[in-house]
């Protein structure tokens, strides 16, 4: 049910940007799907096994847009240093060669973090945070990150779209509250789905319930 519930939503998403998109603006057409990322962390299997015991392994919830990945209905407990938690956060399969924690600003704010912005995968001298399961906890020195903007693509989609890996560009999500997002990085793999990658604080701030469409705004 929740994939039609999801499904459903998306839909009337379209229709209401369709329908309040802003006329003449620059870049044409909105068919950049924009997909928000909640909280959420990536284990080691060896982090995991501290977390959820020996020899366990993740289940699927769902599969995501990004080939190969998915959210695990296994979750975790956060603590930050003012002791302060956040309960119920989703880890994404499969495991890791690094720990990786993305957070929104407000989590931040919550936990008393201050949180380097990155892309994922650059965790080196990023914040500590605890990480609590049902059979232990751990304690990471680093890689808590709020995750900076991106756009996922697969090497056809951004052949066609004139995109290179690496590049930075714009996206215009419009709307009654619609904002442009500077300094998208692409990012281009054999996996890559088009998708443009947003925190909840961004989302927020655009107005973008859990899907929405964008345009690529070159300058
Ligand atoms: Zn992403």
């Amino acid at each position: 049910m929740e994939r039609l519930d999801d499904l459903v939503a998306y839909i009337a998403e379209i229709v209401v940007q369709e329908l309040q998109g802003t006329p003449g603006a620059p870049g044409g057409e909105c068919t950049i799907p924009v997909e928000v990322s909640n909280r959420h962390c990536h284990l080691t299997r060896e982090t995991f096994e501290v977390l959820y015991g020996k020899g366990k392994e993740l289940t699927l919830l769902r599969e995501l847009s990004q080939r190969g990945e998915f959210a695990a209905q296994e979750t975790v407990t956060l603590v930050g240093p003012n002791m302060r938690s956040i309960e119920g956060v989703r880890i994404l399969g499969p495991f890791r060669k690094f720990d990786q924690v993305e957070l929104s600003f407000t989590d931040g704010f919550y936990l008393g973090m201050d949180l380097p912005v990155r892309l994922s995968g650059d965790v080196a001298g990023s914040a500590p945070i605890t990480i609590v399961g049902p059979k232990g906890s751990v304690t990471l020195k680093e890689g808590a990150i709020r995750a900076m903007r991106h756009l996922h693509a697969s090497p056809e989609e951004a052949k066609r779209l004139g995109l290179r890996d690496g590049e930075k560009i714009a996206i215009e999500v419009p709307g009654p509250i619609g904002v442009v997002f500077q300094n998208v990085t692409v990012r281009v793999s054999p996996n890559g789905r088009l998708a443009f990658h947003i925190d909840t604080d961004e989302a927020n701030a655009a107005g973008v319930k859990r899907r929405g469409l964008g345009r690529i705004v070159r300058g």
